[in-house]
């Protein structure tokens, strides 16, 4: 596979893209639909071949793991955008308020211009080309830095992008921090970044000097809370599904569990047994993905034992079946009794460890998530919905799946990001599409309108107008 290099300096390329989108502001439908296509085509085209590209980079990782946390999400986004564009383009009307009618207003939805993307490796197709297909349907230029970390995956997507698009309307730039950095003082018009908090401050903060208004799609720690009212074996599938799929580097895996004090062991088989379902074995098994890096599989050992010499219990519940560790793939564990100042309570896991947390009522659970920064994604599992609704009205997170984890990432009509630590402004569906909008306010003065009546010498009526408008507001 060859390295393409952009084909201009950063910033010449910035300008080329800048230069083209003021000089086609009314960027028209066909065109747009024209540019999704092209996306599409590209990635259903050589769909294998990214597929193994991102085998290649994480050394253990399947075809179908990729299929269906990348593409096929990817795939009914784009879909979504195509059927919905015509709609979402248009003018829409607002209601004008009686003290200004017969004047009517409409929001007028404009592209940014250009908008850059920078994403991280966990998701490396999903996470990239979902947000710049979003802000090319919405009329945009894009420039997308991929990650470092996934080299094999982020060298083809920048291939197959400058086969499919001139380098004004969509292109891929490579590298690492360094190149990063220089991306993210460029003066986008809009500025989409995902990976972690610690990185979010710095772009927002690069961006802050052009004013350019950023989305931040972060991480941190998401708690998943089971019930009393909850069936155990049922919920620990899918918290199991939830934490181990990509082997818990997932931005919204469950990071830790939140269980009713005396149900541990009972968790603890649930566990190990969904685990065996799901996995039944773990080295060697292309469905269970391997950690992405050295770096990254040794600071989660780390953790680990830093647990363990604090006193914390930790149950290694794989199945029978050999060491993963050769291949990167690290085993599924469960970590009981962690102790709150360990590294493990206080940074996002992103990996195959589950912390549980004994609580005992509800108000306890719901203190305990409030004392922390706002979570990405919150999950209950249970069947008392008075429970329920006391723990979604009393904490504020991102998303939030009820009786299952992950799957309100997939739903187009919800809106996907964070709030606080964990992010601001949020994507997917027309949220995607107003992200990377302009909506124009336009006022449309009628000739018969009445604005003078406002207009000085303020007299007697002046007074009659304002006295009448008071009793009628
Ligand atoms: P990261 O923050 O290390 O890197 C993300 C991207 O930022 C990479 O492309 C990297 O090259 C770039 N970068 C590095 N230094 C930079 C700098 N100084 N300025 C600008 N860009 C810089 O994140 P990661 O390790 O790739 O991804 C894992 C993190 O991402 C986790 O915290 C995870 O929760 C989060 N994440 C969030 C979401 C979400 O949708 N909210 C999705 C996936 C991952």
């Amino acid at each position: 596979m060859t390295q393409i290099p952009p084909t201009l300096p950063l910033r010449a390329l910035f300008d080329a893209q800048h230069n083209a989108s003021r000089a086609q502001i009314d960027v028209p439908l066909v065109l747009r639909r024209d540019r999704l296509e092209r996306v599409r085509a590209l990635v259903d085209t050589h769909a294998d071949q990214l597929s193994e590209a991102v085998q290649a980079d994480f050394g253990v990782r399947s075809a179908q793991l990729t299929e269906a946390a990348d593409l096929f999400v990817l795939r009914a986004g784009m879909a979504q955008l195509q059927k919905q564009l015509p709609r979402w383009i248009k003018p829409q009307r607002v209601h004008t308020p009686l003290y200004l009618q017969p004047a009517s207003a409409h929001l007028q939805r404009q592209p940014l211009g250009v908008v850059g993307v920078i994403g991280p490796w966990n998701y490396p197709l999903q996470l990239t080309f979902g947000p710049a297909a979003t802000a090319l349907a919405a009329g945009n230029r894009v420039m997308l830095k991929p990650s470092e970390l996934t080299p094999h995956t982020s060298a083809l997507m920048a291939e197959l992008v400058q086969q499919a698009f001139d380098a004004d309307e969509f292109s891929v730039v490579l590298g690492g921090p360094d190149v990063a950095r220089e991306f993210s003082g460029l003066p986008f018009d809009h500025l989409f970044f995902t990976g972690s908090t610690q990185v979010g401050r710095q772009v927002a903060a690069a961006a802050a000097v052009n004013l350019t208004p950023t989305t931040l799609e972060l991480g941190g720690k998401s708690p998943c809370v089971i019930d009393a009212s909850c069936d155990l074996d049922e919920a620990a599938v899918k918290i199991a599904h939830g934490k181990l799929l990509n082997a818990g580097q997932t931005c919204i895996a469950p990071d830790y569990v939140l269980l009713p004090r005396g149900q541990e062991a009972a968790f603890e088989r649930a566990y190990a047994a969904a685990v065996a379902r799901l996995f039944p074995t773990i080295a060697g098994n292309p469905d269970y993905a391997a950690i992405v890096s050295e770096r990254h599989h040794a600071r989660l050992n780390t953790l680990l034992d830093e647990a363990q010499a604090r006193g914390a219990r930790v149950v290694d519940v794989s199945p029978p079946g050999g060491d993963a560790q050769g291949a990167r793939q690290m085993n599924p564990t469960l970590v009981f009794g962690p102790a709150p100042d360990l590294r493990l309570m206080h940074e996002e896991i992103f990996g195959p460890i589950l912390p549980v947390l004994p609580y005992d009522g509800m108000d306890d659970a719901i203190h305990f998530i409030n004392l922390r920064p706002r979570p990405l994604a919150l999950y209950w599992f249970g069947s008392d919905t008075a429970s329920r609704d006391r723990l979604l009205t009393r904490t504020v997170s991102g998303g939030v799946s009820v009786n299952d984890t992950l799957m309100h990432v997939a739903h187009e009509g919800l809106p996907f990001g964070g709030v606080g630590d964990s992010g601001w402004g949020s994507y997917h569906g027309e949220a995607g599409f107003l992200r990377f909008t302009q909506q124009k306010p336009v006022l449309v003065q009628s000739r018969w309108a009445m604005g003078y009546l406002f207009y000085p010498p303020y007299g007697a009526r002046f007074q009659r107008v304002m006295g009448l408008l008071k009793r009628l507001l």
